[in-house]
């Protein structure tokens, strides 16, 4: 069976130019005693937003590997796929991201939960997970009814995994369940049932939605206290069901838009180190935005390039907003208008974009902005390809940084 490790992070490449910069990070982590398994995530929405395929994802990995000699292992991860998607990633994945948010809450029939429940009558009632100081009281209504939530999304995760492992064969590749883009929080007990009812698939990570909104590309926004009270919760869950089920022993937690949320870090790096537990973390758009930053600093065509891509976005911010509604929050308000940042500098507009919370020119609907903006760089093509090109040197610097000192040591070391 394939293993990732009990740090691995993702680094989504949208444009497929930073493999290098980013697995640089991951060597020099890796040079101060920080072992974290690189796995770059791509989604079914940004290939297809892109027009690109994972092939090339794959391929530039492989370059990259090869380029800086990295002889520990690397994924390729098929990101929220199901079972529509799943195929045009198989030839080049070896990771899958098996997104059943859709089929939460989808009807089952009664005779089916009936005999399920039948089959386990000694699962709910009384709880206790060592660490938690109140036992849980699950009655027979609180299972039926969980049941009734999540039990098609258990078959469906289980008909996918299965149509995987015919095309790929068996431990030839990692597992994940993600169930994050759906609008409630599941509460941590919820979790315990969930990973009772995935106890035939080898699951690695499982990405839950947390407490509170994790936005893309800016700070977690909510109650910091919640959040971590929850997610010790669901920490001493997780390792309690591994033994109750029997579970692969290094099954841990995967955090979605994970990128910028600098005020998690200190308190999930503290709870899975209290608790021995590894940790998955995805980013993606994070990268993509230090490549702007990047364009932006040379200043120049690359400056007037991003002020064209900012312009652009703004123009069409409901259509590309709109895949993204759940996950980003900005008020249009807030937003320069477009002939103002024609008139800014380098810094002016990096400084406006840079995720620097105390920086005054910091604006985080700018950057959310810009975050799904990324269809106007693809439409664009080569202008903004060459742009990536010429000035590599700057923004290779500025991903390998940003993926460095503010999410690796502050999250594994
Ligand atoms: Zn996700």
């Amino acid at each position: 069976m394939k293993r990732l490790g009990k740090y691995s992070f993702g680094i989504g490449d949208r444009f497929a130019r930073e493999a290098e910069a980013q697995l640089k990070a991951i060597i020099k982590a890796k040079e101060s005693g920080i072992d974290v398994t690189p796995v770059w995530n791509k989604s079914f929405r940004e290939h297809d937003i892109i027009k690109s395929h994972p092939s090339e994802t794959r391929q530039k990995a492989n370059q990259a590997v090869e380029n800086l000699n990295w002889n520990s292992s690397y994924f390729i991860d098929a990101d929220h796929v199901n079972l529509t998607s799943v195929d045009f990633f198989m030839g080049h994945s070896d990771f899958f991201t098996i997104d059943v948010a859709d089929y939460i809450n989808k009807p089952v029939s009664s005779r089916e939960i009936q005999s399920f429940i039948g089959r386990n009558r000694n699962l709910p009632g009384r709880i206790e997970i060592p660490g938690i100081r109140e036992p849980y009281h699950v009655t027979d209504d609180d299972f039926e009814e969980i049941l009734r939530k999540y039990m098609a999304a258990a078959r469906e995760a289980s008909g996918i995994y299965q149509h995987i492992v015919a095309a790929k064969g068996k431990g030839q590749f990692i597992t994940e369940i993600s169930m994050d883009e759906v609008d409630e929080p599941q509460k941590p007990i919820e979790l315990y049932f969930i990973l009772y009812l995935l106890k035939d698939i080898p699951l690695q990570t499982i990405a839950p939605k947390f407490t509170g909104q994790f936005f893309k590309g800016i700070d977690y926004a909510g109650d910091l206290l919640l959040f971590e009270k929850e997610f010790e919760e669901i920490l001493l869950i997780l390792n309690f069901a591994k033994r109750q089920f029997n579970l692969p022993g290094d099954l841990k937690l995967s955090i979605h838009s994970g990128s910028d949320k600098f005020s998690l870090y200190p308190v999930i790096k503290r709870l899975t180190t209290k608790y021995n537990q590894g940790i998955h973390l995805k980013t993606a758009g994070t990268t993509w935005l230090e490549e702007i930053t990047g364009l932006a600093l040379s200043g120049g065509k690359a400056l007037t390039l991003v002020k064209k891509i900012y312009t652009i976005a703004y123009s069409r911010m409901d259509e590309l907003c709109g895949p993204y509604r759940a996950v980003i929050d900005i008020d249009p308000e807030a937003l320069p208008k477009p002939q103002v940042v024609d008139g800014w500098d380098e810094r002016k507009y990096a400084n406006t974009l840079r995720h620097v919370k105390n920086h005054p020119d910091y604006n985080p609907h700018f950057r959310q902005l810009l975050h799904v903006g990324y269809k106007v760089a693809a439409e664009m093509g080569d202008p903004f390809l060459d742009a990536l090109e010429n000035n590599n040197p700057v923004i290779s610097g500025h991903v390998m940084d940003n993926l460095l000192k503010r999410h690796i040591i502050p999250l594994f070391s």
